[in-house]
């Protein structure tokens, strides 16, 4: 057993709520799966509608008093959890590889990035401020205020398991407001691990209230529909985040919706290629393809679409592809069995409608849930997985035609024709093009000749179906307060 073996069998696999950790009140618990080798990791507690139903009371409880604590003790909860979470990076890493799969050097790099959010939200959470305006008639003066909203639901997916979590646990312990929060059924190890961190940092009992569960309807429903909860911030599927907008009508709750996406990525005539290259390399492999943010669309001008697919071939076959714990290795696993199977049945689509595979197109044999990365050329406009969120190392690129601004508008036409509009990635070194290009993808985020969006010092989130709010940066914050505004009459 390795380092993840010693820091799991640490791990409390019980709810975390009031600052206490209980069993779930049925006593069932369920599996934790490591997807490279399909070895159990743990069995923590599998919570049913009651146990949720306690966790938000809790929560609920806790918000005034919560609420009336001075912004600067907020702040300083989240620099020591910072610090606590960046003395133990190998450690976390190790948990995130053994239940998620990512390599560990991409863990390393997430337990950097996730912690970031609490370093980012202790600088906001002493710097909320308001306005101040006159009437236009002069009679009343216009004090506006922020508060807390209230008990926030917050729901992560598996992909990111720690950063995911602190994105939201981080403005809303900043701003005052008590959670509930339920990870991943896939990825509950590191969320626990995190609520032990926050505890350690002297986070006040029941400000946090972790569960864990195989039922998510059950427990996000009663939440969703006790009329308790004043806000829900939920990242994961466009399915589901459309199901929790319903729900949150029946109460009228503020919603932050980060969902799904299909990132076009555009190689213009005049890009330097293996400056796109590189991108690509970070906007598709990143997390092995299983971020919102992956690019699932390559678009790239006719005139350099050989190289550039003969470039990124070479660079994706070198890759080393095993179990994320070992030495050397640049892909894990897929999270799940179900995951390869959709990626085997969007590359055979694609291929039955025309596309060549450069490199990968292969399933490996063998224990855990492993995908060969993958290149498809000349890839149809009408293929399934231009309409599908691959989450998966394959990069399907498709050429475009016309010189000057009939390209723009040529790849315009193809990168806006998606619900999505998360972000895109645009490569071209001429900045009047870039200009256009960027000013009229219907997307929230722009990758200018990068391949990375991802900062917590930025507003992440997309318009369209990607969801509705921002995460991050000086927007993240104001997603967990309200505004109240004071008239004064001026005498
Ligand atoms: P993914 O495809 O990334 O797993 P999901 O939207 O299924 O996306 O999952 C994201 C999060 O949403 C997970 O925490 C999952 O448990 C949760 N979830 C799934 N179904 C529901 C539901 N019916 N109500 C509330 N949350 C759900």
């Amino acid at each position: 057993p390795g380092p993840a073996a010693e820091t799991i069998a640490r791990i409390n696999p019980d709810l975390y709520i009031d600052g206490a950790w209980v069993p779930a009140l049925s006593g069932a618990r369920f599996d934790v799966e490591n997807p490279a080798t399909g070895e159990i990791l743990a069995q923590v507690a599998d919570a049913g509608a009651d146990d949720a139903r306690v966790a938000l009371q809790t929560a609920v409880d806790h918000q005034t008093a919560w609420a009336a604590t001075s912004p600067r003790s907020r702040s300083e909860i989240l620099y020591r959890a910072h610090q606590l979470i960046m003395s133990r990076v190998d450690e976390i890493a190790s948990v995130m590889t053994a239940e998620m799969g990512k390599p560990l050097a991409e863990a390393k790099g997430e337990v950097a990035y996730g912690a970031e959010f609490f370093r980012w939200f202790a600088e906001e959470a002493v710097r909320i401020g308001g306005d101040h305006t006159t009437t236009g008639d002069g009679a009343n003066r216009i004090i506006v205020t922020k508060q807390p909203v209230g008990p926030c639901i917050l729901i992560t997916p598996w992909n990111f398991p720690l950063a995911m979590g602190t994105r939201k646990i981080g403005p809303a312990v900043a701003a005052g407001c008590t959670m509930v929060f339920k990870p991943a059924e896939l990825t509950p190890l590191t969320s626990l691990l995190l609520a032990d961190i926050l505890r350690e940092a002297g986070l006040p009992d029941g400000v946090l209230n972790v569960v864990t569960t195989t039922d998510p309807g059950a427990v996000v429903g009663e939440w969703m529909e006790s009329g308790k909860a004043r806000k829900v911030s939920f990242t994961g599927s466009t399915e589901v985040g459309k199901l929790l907008l319903r729900q949150a009508a029946g109460s009228v709750m503020r919603t932050s919706m980060e969902l799904g996406g299909n990132a076009p990525f555009i190689v213009c005539a005049d890009a330097d290629i293996d400056r796109a290259v590189d991108g690509a390399m970070v906007a598709k492999m990143r997390n092995i393809g299983q971020a919102c943010t992956a690019a699932n669309r390559f678009f790239v001008h006719r005139s350099v679409a050989a190289e550039f697919s003969e470039k990124l071939a070479a660079r994706m076959r070198a890759l080393t592809v095993g179990d994320g714990a070992a030495d050397g290795v640049q892909v894990g696993p897929l999270v799940e069995t179900k995951a390869v199977d959709k990626v085997d049945r969007l590359v055979t689509d694609a291929v039955e409608r025309g596309a060549q595979i450069s490199c990968g197109g292969t399933r490996p044999e063998g224990p855990g849930h492993f995908y060969q990365p993958t290149v498809l050329t000349d890839v149809a406009p009408g293929s399934d997985l231009m309409s599908t969120e691959i989450f998966g190392p394959v990069a399907a690129i498709v050429p475009f035609d016309g010189d000057g601004a009939d390209a723009d508008d040529a790849v315009l036409a193809l990168a806006n024709d998606t619900p999505w509009g998360l972000v895109g990635y645009l490569f071209s070194s001429d900045v009047d093009r870039v200009e256009y290009l960027s000013a009229h993808l219907e997307v929230g985020m722009v990758g200018v000749n990068t391949g990375l969006v991802s900062n917590p010092a930025a507003p992440f989130g997309g318009i369209k179906e990607s969801g509705l709010g921002r995460e991050g940066g000086r927007l993240g914050i104001e997603e967990f307060l309200d505004v109240k505004y004071l008239a004064v009459p001026v005498r």
